[in-house]
């Protein structure tokens, strides 16, 4: 059973947390397809539903990716858009009676979602809980370490994405265009110039080691270290007590 994708309202009335997963439409170079985030992202969520009891939200295809632009087929709003755009969705979800809502992350360029989860944490704890669940922070540092990527190389396109998509969606992966390059700049060298000024293919990182098999052990293990996140980061709110007048 997943809450919100089979069974009905009736199912979802016993459970107090919504998984809301968040991708991107953008280029994924020559090889992947512009909806590789969103399909990562509704995959990882709907799994964490699953394993977790909560609501699984239809992850949100569109969201915050100027560095991106350069090349027909990315598609993003501004950054207070989407602060609104999330801010309302939560408190939407806890005037329903959610109290626990986690966040999956799976694309880089939402630097945004920091304060939202701050700032609603700050003003709505403890009767709404928000978990930032950030692939790119949580699960990427572990793949190589764990023997499931060769490469620690990748910011985008590059050998996991192409994995994870080939083990999601083959029919749309073409590795005969897929291309390995690592550009000699910083992440952060983002806020000063697009993407496809460094990587002008649209890839950062070693797409032709993608494999469908390490597509499959990284969403398992995906699931699995968000879960646990969330778990650990729901207990830090559940255990607090007020301090001078804040619940913060
Ligand atoms: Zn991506």
């Amino acid at each position: 059973m997943i809450r919100g994708f089979n069974g009905s309202i009736n199912d979802i009335a016993d459970t107090d947390l919504a998984i809301l997963s968040v991708g991107s439409i953008e280029q994924h170079g020559p090889h992947l397809p512009v909806i590789t985030d969103w399909a990562i992202a509704d995959a990882v969520g709907k799994g964490l539903a699953e394993k977790t009891g909560g609501m699984y939200i239809p992850a949100l295809p569109i969201s915050t990716n100027k560095e991106n632009r350069g090349k027909k087929g990315s598609v993003g709003m501004h950054s207070d858009t989407f602060y609104r755009m999330i801010t309302d969705i939560c408190l939407d979800l806890k005037a329903q009676g959610f109290r626990k809502i986690g966040i999956v992350q799976a694309h880089g360029g939402i630097f945004v979602m920091k304060p939202i989860v701050r700032e609603l944490n700050a003003d709505y704890n403890p009767e709404l809980m928000v978990a930032q669940l950030d692939m790119l922070e949580i699960c990427w540092p572990k793949f190589k370490p764990m023997g499931i990527l060769e490469t620690d190389t990748e910011l985008h396109s590059g050998e996991g994405e192409t994995s994870m998509m080939l083990h999601l969606y083959p029919e749309l992966v073409d590795m005969s265009k897929a291309v390995d390059f690592v550009p000699s700049v910083k992440r952060s060298d983002l806020n000063y110039g697009g993407f496809l000024r460094y990587c002008p293919d649209g890839v950062w990182g070693e797409a032709t080691k993608g494999t469908a098999e390490k597509g499959k052990r990284m969403l398992e293990l995906s699931i699995n270290e968000l879960a646990a996140e969330m778990e650990r980061i729901f207990a830090i709110m559940q255990n607090k007590q007020p301090m001078n007048g804040s619940w913060f």
